[in-house]
């Protein structure tokens, strides 16, 4: 019955079309892939619910835009799982007030589902050609509290800092410390760390007055984190 179920829903997942049916895999990805592994923040449920993650990706892997994995978006870069991006949208315990800060901008759909929660989201991709992208698609989308830079996000987005919380999408081998200096006191910093292309740990640093607190959340694989020299 079980493999019927799976059969059925991955013949749905390749014929969908119409914006209904999207919603309906949205649904069924939300219950069966984020909310069954215990996230229960409900603005991340929400955002997850009303993005369109089908629109993230590119044409030839739309089918698959629901499914429980990361996809390829060009450039030999990814966009992460749906439980992931739930994931570490969770552990940021983000407020509406928040200005948050995006490192990795990839596909735009991590900063869209931060825009649907947060009050603003800044967002920097190493990548030009995938940051021009992004910026159009965030645009058509009417995304209009997301502001897309193209650079090396290493040194943060000074010119905006402080910010309430900065999530970065890429595993890096140390947290760079420009980015602890543009939290806010008692802002969260969410970031995969460890060695080069191997299994990261997924990091929360917490700003308090005088100290940084860590605590590891999961092991990860993320694709790397760059530099621009
Ligand atoms: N958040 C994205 C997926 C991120 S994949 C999404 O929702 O689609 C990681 C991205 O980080 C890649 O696009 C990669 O080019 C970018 N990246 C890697 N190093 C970077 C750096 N130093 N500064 C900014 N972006 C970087």
């Amino acid at each position: 019955m079980k493999t019927l179920t799976i059969i059925l829903c991955v013949l749905f997942s390749i014929h969908a079309t119409s914006q209904e049916d999207y919603a309906i895999l949205r649904k069924n990805m939300v219950e069966k892939q984020i909310q069954a592994r215990g996230v229960t923040h409900l603005p991340t449920l929400t955002a997850m619910l009303n993005v369109p993650r089908h629109e993230f990706v590119p044409e030839a892997v739309k089918p698959y835009a629901y499914f429980d994995q990361p996809l390829p978006i060009g450039d030999g870069q990814t966009i992460s799982q749906p439980y992931i991006v739930a994931f570490m949208t969770e552990a940021l315990r983000l407020k509406k007030t928040d200005r948050v800060l995006e490192i990795g901008t990839g596909s735009g759909y991590q900063a869209a589902v931060l825009a649907t929660i947060v009050d603003s989201v800044y967002t920097i991709e190493i990548v030009e050609k995938l940051a021009l992208e992004a910026k159009q698609r965030l645009k058509t989308m009417k995304y209009n509290n997301i502001l897309v830079r193209s650079g090396d996000g290493y040194h943060g987005w000074p010119e905006k800092a402080p910010f309430d919380a900065i999530m970065v999408t890429a595993g890096a081998e140390t947290i760079p410390q420009a980015l602890i200096d543009q939290l806010k006191i008692g802002g969260r910093l969410i970031i995969p760390v460890g060695p080069h292309n191997g299994v990261r740990q997924l990091v929360l640093a917490t700003k308090k007055k005088n100290k940084i607190t860590k605590k590891n959340l999961m092991s990860v694989r993320f694709v790397p984190f760059t530099r621009d020299e």
